[in-house]
Parts: C-alpha cells; sequence; structure tokens
C-alpha cells in the first residue's frame, strides 16, 4: 500500500530532488524586473511523512528579487506542499482518498498512519468537494484527464487517473506535479491552514 511508501525517508527525498528542479527552473527565469533571485525560503514544520523527515523538509523553497525598489517574491512550484496545509501534500491526498474511496478507512486508522485527526480530513473532504472544483486550475485542467473526473470522486479519482501500481514514486510525482500550480498563489488560493 501506499503508506508504506511515504513511511520511507527516500520517497520524500525524491519529491524534494522534485522541488529543487522546479526552483532552480524559477531562479533561472530571474524576477520579470530583470533582476536576479535570491534565495528566501519559508521555514515550514510538515506533519504526515515518514518518522524522520529529510532535514529540506524544514522549508518552502521561495526566491527574492534582489533589486532594491522590487524585492519581489518568487515562490515556485511544489510537489512536496499543498499550499498552506501543514500536513504534506501526498499525504492531504492519500488520506483524503482513503476516507472516502471505495472501501473508506476508519479515522482511527488514518490517525495511527498519518497522525490526522477527524477535523482535518473533515476540512480536507470541504476542500475537496467545494474549493478545489472551483478553482481556475480545475477548470482549465480537468480535461486533461481522460477518463473525465465527477467531482463527487474527489480526490480518489485523482490516484485512480494518476497512481496504476507500477513505478509508485514516479506516478506520485506525476500526480503531485499535476497539481503543483495550486500550491502558488494565483493558481489557488487556500486560507485553512491544515
Ligand atoms: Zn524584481
Amino acid at each position: 500500500m501506499y503508506h508504506e511508501l511515504f513511511r520511507n525517508a527516500s520517497f520524500w527525498d525524491f519529491l524534494f530532488s522534485v522541488d529543487a528542479e522546479l526552483a532552480e527552473t524559477s531562479r533561472k527565469e530571474g524576477c520579470p524586473c530583470g533582476g536576479r533571485l535570491h534565495r528566501a525560503n519559508y521555514p515550514r514544520k510538515p506533519r504526515g511523512g515518514c518518522e524522520k523527515l529529510p532535514e529540506a523538509y524544514g522549508c518552502r523553497l521561495s526566491f527574492c528579487c534582489e533589486r532594491e525598489g522590487c524585492r519581489k517574491r518568487r515562490t515556485p512550484r511544489s510537489v512536496r506542499f499543498l499550499g498552506r496545509k501543514v500536513y504534506l501534500g501526498a499525504v492531504v491526498v492519500l488520506v483524503s482518498a482513503m476516507r472516502h474511496g471505495p472501501s473508506p478507512r476508519r479515522v482511527r486508522e488514518l490517525s495511527e498512519l498519518f497522525g490526522v485527526d477527524e477535523r482535518t480530513v473533515v476540512r480536507w473532504r470541504v476542500f475537496w468537494r467545494e474549493h478545489f472544483p472551483q478553482t481556475a486550475f480545475w477548470k482549465v485542467n480537468r480535461g486533461r484527464l481522460v477518463p473525465r473526473i465527477d467531482i463527487s470522486k474527489l480526490p480518489s479519482a485523482l490516484l485512480t487517473a494518476f497512481i496504476h501500481g507500477g513505478n509508485s514514486r514516479e506516478e506520485w510525482r506525476h500526480l503531485m506535479e499535476f497539481l503543483s500550480p495550486i500550491t502558488i498563489t494565483g493558481g489557488l488560493w487556500i486560507k485553512e491552514n491544515s
């Protein structure tokens, strides 16, 4: 099962390497004003991964323009963090799907596996059912998925679309990359903090 994959620090190392590539692409593009970007990461204390997450998980990669008078921030897309949610993005997707998929897991079981409480799971459900389908991201990108996704089956329908039991690490990467535009301001504003 996927939670075995999630217990493995190498999976989280792998996702970090993807984030590092996304960040490098942003850095090379520079600021729209023509200024160079300097590293200005946000500190994070994510929950829900393996017992000891790699050190790189203590921050969300981000940049700031070096030009006086601009100093504009640029935060690249991420396959690790879903907006401002405290729990790791892949955990938010998986737990929400396990709770309401074809054979729902009990909250107690999910709590033991990922340390997620019931209130948090309820908030995530609201996010997937009500906020996510309203985003510009979803309206533009839902057409890329075949077969068409029934929004009442989010996010388990996303797992069905992306995760086929092949190279799980790569499949998760593709799923989180697909969702990554919602991890930055402009893609979707996520208000909740969990
Ligand atoms: Zn600038």
